[in-house]
């Protein structure tokens, strides 16, 4: 079964894909490596990089898109 991350949203497709290798565990190896979910300013920083390498965009642009699609995940979402 296919599920996305809750923390950055990336399709996990195979069980590897998911964090600790835990095809249950509702987060990806990135977010979660060891099976627990790294805290919020770690998964923004590494989110940020990703997204600047991938679009080839300034740190401050990747800032501002990460800063609106990250609210929004299930695992960060302002209560
Ligand atoms: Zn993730």
């Amino acid at each position: 079964m296919e599920m996305n991350c809750e923390s950055c949203g990336m399709p996990m497709k195979k069980p590897e894909d998911h964090g600790a290798g835990n095809e249950t565990l509702k987060y990806c190896k990135y977010c979660a490596p060891d099976g627990n979910l790294r805290s919020r300013e770690v998964i923004r920083e590494g989110w940020i990089s990703a997204l600047m390498n991938m679009e080839d965009i300034t740190r401050k642009e990747a800032e501002k898109k990460v800063d609106e699609v990250m609210p929004q995940m299930p695992a960060w979402k302002e209560k």
